[in-house]
């Protein structure tokens, strides 16, 4: 079993209730936003609410979103890990992600970059997730093991955990992302068998639009959680920032069902052309990203045969690393996409001039697969 760990009044692992997040879609900085719907997430049910901070003006909403809300917050650091030290009063847990702590000040090793987050989470009582995901898996651990994304995000991981043991720190849970259910499987299992004390909060990244992406999240908890693999979880879905709640209605919805044990049999699923894309967060610049993707899977449904890929990813923060393995990935700016054909970058076009482009270049794509 886990070890529980204390999310303010929450306990996570060591046999808790297995608890259900989600995460805002709302700019921080848009404090009225925000808070309208951490409360909606709170009263649908989220047990802990995430919310991403990039910049001192999101780092000064967040103090006041605090005053405002008893919601239980967690801060989302990506690059700009030092930004931990100002919310750290305002929130109950960080995650940061290992992938993106070589960005800003490279001098520095990532042991010592962990250690003063730790010193920080200590101060200020707050739990930390070591969040590992397959877009951004830190650059050594994908040399150490070319060509194999699952021991890369595994070994990532139990790094960062025998690190943080080694500062005395037992206060953290783990997630290991993927877009494909198989391999979050895999991810899952591998590092609860080398770390079954840890608590892990499970998730399927990119899983997309309704239906397919809980069909996809689904295909992974309904592996994981009978076999005790998880201790909190979110599904990431995505939707507009309106129907945002609804992450937290599928979540409780695939627990009861596992519980119940009831199991979805999607024999063909996961064959032919998959379209991942992001829940979208405060980074997202467009709000028209959402319609996009659901443009996207409507313009691409002739080619539904092929086996192939297709990212549609919110911002320019995690977008052009988290395309980089689509066989055709778009990534939305302000004004602009960009399209990309695995990580070569093809152009960037306005909203409305990419579907032509990326309807071009996939028909020349699926002219050369056999399907
Ligand atoms: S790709 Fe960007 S907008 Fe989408 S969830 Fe990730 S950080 Fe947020």
């Amino acid at each position: 079993m886990t070890r529980k760990i204390q999310v303010k009044d929450l306990s996570i692992g060591g046999g808790a209730p297995i608890s259900v997040q989600s995460m805002c879609a709302t700019h921080t900085r848009d404090i009225d936003a925000t808070l309208a719907q951490i409360e909606r997430l709170r009263e649908k049910g989220a047990d802990l609410v995430r919310v991403a901070v990039d910049n001192k003006t999101d780092v000064a909403a967040l103090a006041e979103i605090r005053r405002q809300t008893r919601a239980r917050l967690v801060v989302d650091l990506q690059e700009n890990f030092p930004l931990a030290e100002l919310v750290a009063p305002h929130v109950d847990k960080i995650r940061y992600n290992p992938g993106h702590l070589h960005h800003l000040d490279k001098q520095k090793p990532i042991a010592e970059k962990v250690k003063w987050l730790v010193s920080i989470a200590k101060a200020h009582g707050l739990a930390l997730r070591v969040g590992v995901n397959c877009g951004s898996v830190a650059p050594e651990f994908l040399e150490r093991h070319p060509g194999d994304h699952v021991r890369a995000i595994v070994e990532s991981a139990v790094w960062h955990c025998d690190l943080l043991d080694s500062l005395h720190f037992t206060h953290y849970v783990v997630s290991l992302k993927d877009s494909d259910p198989d391999k979050v499987v895999l991810c899952n299992q591998a590092f609860a068998k080398r770390r079954p004390d840890v608590p892990i909060h499970l998730g399927v990244t990119e899983a997309g639009l309704l239906p397919d992406g809980v069909i996809k999240t689904r295909l992974a908890f309904e592996k994981l959680i009978p076999q005790g693999i998880g201790d909190t979880l979110r599904v990431s879905l995505t939707l507009t920032s309106e129907d945002k709640w609804q992450e937290i209605l599928w979540g409780r919805r695939i627990l009861q069902d596992i519980q119940a044990g009831k199991f979805i049999s999607v024999p063909d699923f996961g064959k032919g052309l998959n379209i991942i894309s992001c829940p979208s967060c405060s980074r997202v610049e467009n709000g028209d990203f959402v319609k996009l993707a659901m443009d996207v899977r409507a313009m691409t449904a002739y080619a539904k045969e092929h086996q192939l890929t297709i990212a549609v990813m919110g911002c320019r923060v995690n977008g052009p690393g988290e395309t980089d393995d689509a066989d055709l990935g778009v990534w939305c700016g302000p004004t602009t996409v960009t399209l990309k054909r695995k990580s070569e970058e093809i152009g960037t076009f306005r909203y409305d001039e990419v579907l032509p482009v990326l309807k071009e270049k996939l028909d020349q794509i699926c002219g050369k697969i056999k399907v």
